[in-house]
């Protein structure tokens, strides 16, 4: 007889231990349960408080494992089993029912029951219509989308009931489930549990109390860990005991598991909008910092460029010397070079010391220089004192005009005499004064420098000069302006490649001016380390933000975790919904964060006189380390839920 009894066992439990490792030593909260529990029986655990009922109730849950012992669920062994088979018996086989109802504040009736149908990958219209039928069989159809706020304790526990219930499971176990109910719902709910169990069901309900104890079939007392007192087994007749627990084979897709994980953590971050605002704070600080200080680095960039073009950093100098049987860079040549990627402008000079009349004055060494255009910097750097500069539309009119700079002019005219409009004598050519230089700010400072004194300057059209005064013998200057700075160096040597093919030969200059460019690149290198500087720290104290506040957060819900525990959550499946969160999180960060960056940007460019300079892959470079950032300071948070121990969360006083 004993053989076949404990064959027809459901939950069969030898010699079962459990031991809490404490600060105050080891404790026994189990000693050497041996107990067998047959497919519809309606079992009280009874004893005082601190006797082990709620640690006995929760290893046959599968929620805790003893630390002694062997525990047969349908024959089969339990502690065999990992955190994945324990999970799979607790969606599939048991049902808790805890004394503070332990259902999701933020979801309605109905979600609540469908909980344990989602983690076990039941489709949402099955499982829906499954919740709904269990709702109505307790009377609770039209509470169906309330919150549990709304419902009475009663309606609450009733709700409870209906979701241990859900997958076909037939085992119910309450701990304290009257607890915190007056003595009419108690009742109620006890007459519930007598029904489900005259109907085939499993109920093991734990209670301290007696009067609660006695509507049981069979009490089973502890006392210290130990079972002190047992009634004996009230086997129902096998006809009326339904068909062992039905266990089907879900198997969810990995789809499936993902969009559950979404849907938790979607109905979370709802729940808690504070929390889930603050939260977004933190990547929303990384992102729009990112944002501002890249445009603004960008910003410095374009200034800098603006500043050391007009200083002559923007321009490829090349020059040869006149060697006889050698070909010389020609016109054509700075033709070719104006089409090469990169340059702006090519300008054409030469220039020879000439002999200058005006009247009976004489003045010998006068550097005359034929040019297309004065370069932008030299306009900056020495201004004119009256007229204007020789242009290009003067080269193409072939007109006879001049530059003169003022020693020149001191040279060849009295105090208070117009130069504008007089005509010079240039080796024989007759040129008019169009423009007259201030005195040059640099050049002024002669008695300084050893060098000889500079000569007189004057600057005459290009076509100008080499058809009147130079011809092909006076080399020629060839100046390439380029468009971006930053690769003159590259269109410098673009430049050498395609003379070298041209002449044939390796005998000409070119030279970049490398000192100011060096110093442009440093400073800009300085200013935009300076803001990268601000900008990763900012990134990652947004993730730590978010991390500090995600880990503060698994401390606060570890009752929601503990109870999508208890219903049946792998633990991958609180990583995953963690995870989500986080990336969820993340998102909104940079969603809102791009353009708060943007204008935090702009306006301090506006500040600062800086050109805004945005670029689409700022989006990018801010949104990808954002997510990456997110996504890191996630996981250390989502290990630490997916690993919280249900039942110290659980634990109610
Ligand atoms: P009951 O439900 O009968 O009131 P419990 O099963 O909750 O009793 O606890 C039994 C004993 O085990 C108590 O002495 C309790 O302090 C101890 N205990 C329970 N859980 C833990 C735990 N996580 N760590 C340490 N001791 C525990
Ligand atoms: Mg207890």
């Amino acid at each position: 007889m004993p053989d076949n009894q404990s064959q027809s066992a459901l939950i069969q439990l030898a010699g079962l231990g459990r031991a809490f490792d404490t600060d105050a030593g080891r404790v026994h909260a189990l000693k050497d349960v041996s107990l067998s529990i047959s497919a519809g029986e309606f079992v009280c655990i009874t004893g005082a408080s601190g006797s082990g009922k709620s640690t006995l109730l929760n290893i046959i849950g599968c929620l805790d494992r003893s630390t002694e012992g062997s525990y047969r669920f349908a024959g089969r062994d339990v502690e065999g089993l990992g955190d994945s088979g324990l999970a799979r018996l607790r969606r599939l086989a048991f049902g808790f029912v805890f004394q503070d109802y332990g259902l999701l504040d933020a979801m309605t009736a109905v979600r609540n029951v469908e909980l344990p149908a989602e983690y076990a990958g039941v489709s949402a219209e099955n499982r829906n219509r499954q919740a709904k039928e269990l709702l109505r069989s307790f009377g609770l159809e039209d509470r169906q989308l309330h919150l549990p706020a709304e419902l009475s304790g009663g309606e609450q526990q009733r709700v409870s009931i209906a979701r241990a219930l859900m997958n076909g499971r037939r085992i119910i176990l309450a701990d304290e489930p009257t607890g915190a109910l007056d003595s009419d719902q108690s009742a109620q709910i006890l007459s519930l549990f007598k029904d489900l169990a005259s109907q085939g069901n499993t109920v093991v309900m734990v209670s301290h109390d007696a009067t609660v104890a006695a509507t049981a079939d069979r009490q089973i007392q502890l006392l210290d860990g130990a079972i002190a007192h047992e009634s004996g087994a009230n086997l129902r007749s096998p006809e009326t005991v339904r068909s062992s627990p039905v266990m089907p084979k879900t198997k969810r897709t990995a789809w499936a598991a993902i969009v559950q994980a979404m849907r938790a953590g979607l109905e979370s971050l709802r729940a808690a909008r504070l929390r889930t605002a603050l939260l977004i704070g933190g990547p929303v600080l990384g992102v729009a910092s990112v944002v501002a200080l890249l445009g603004m680095a960008n910003g410095t960039y374009h200034a800098s460029l603006k500043v050391v073009g007009s200083m002559g950093a923007d321009k490829v100098s090349i020059g040869q010397l006149p060697q006889p049987g050698i070909s010389s860079v020609d016109i054509d040549d700075a033709r070719s070079i104006a089409s090469i990627e990169n340059v702006r402008e090519v300008v054409l000079s030469q220039y020879d010391q000439k002999l200058v009349r005006y009247g009976d004055k004489v003045v010998r060494d006068v550097e005359v220089s034929g040019t297309q255009e004065l370069p932008s910097f030299m306009k900056t750097l020495w201004p004119l004192a009256a007229g204007r500069y020789v242009t290009r539309q003067d080269g193409e009119n072939m007109s006879q005009v001049v530059v003169i700079d003022d020693k020149l002019r001191d040279r060849i005219f009295a105090v208070g005499e117009e130069p504008l409009g007089e005509w010079i004598d240039v080796e024989g050519v007759a040129f008019e004064i169009i423009g007259v230089l201030a005195p040059h700010p640099i050049m002024q400072g002669e008695p300084y420098t050893s060098r000889p004194p500079f000569p007189p300057m004057v600057w005459v059209p290009f076509a100008t000069g080499r058809e009147m005064l130079f011809g092909d013998d006076v080399s020629m200057g060839v100046g390439a302006y380029v468009q971006d700075i930053a690769r003159v160096e590259e269109t410098a040597s673009d430049i050498r490649d395609l003379l070298i093919r041209h002449l044939g030969h390796e005998n000409f200059n070119i030279t970049t001016d490398r000192q100011i460019f060096g110093a442009y690149r440093d400073s800009i290198r300085t200013r935009i380390n300076l803001l990268v500087g601000i900008a990763v720290p900012a990134l990652l104290l947004g993730a730590a933000v978010t991390m500090t506040l995600m880990l503060g957060a698994v401390r606060q819900r570890a009752r929601e975790i503990a109870i999508r525990i208890a219903v049946g959550a792998r633990r991958d499946d609180i990583l995953r919904q963690f995870v989500f969160e986080t990336a969820a999180i993340t998102l909104a960060g940079v969603v809102f964060g791009l353009p708060l960056g943007w204008v935090a940007g702009h306006a301090v460019n506006l500040v600062l006189e800086a050109p805004s300079a945005y670029e689409p892959w700022f989006v990018w470079t801010a949104a990808g380390s954002a997510l990456a950032a997110g996504l890191l300071s996630g996981i250390l948070p989502a290990r630490r839920a997916a690993s919280l121990d249900p039942v110290a969360a659980l634990a109610t006083e």
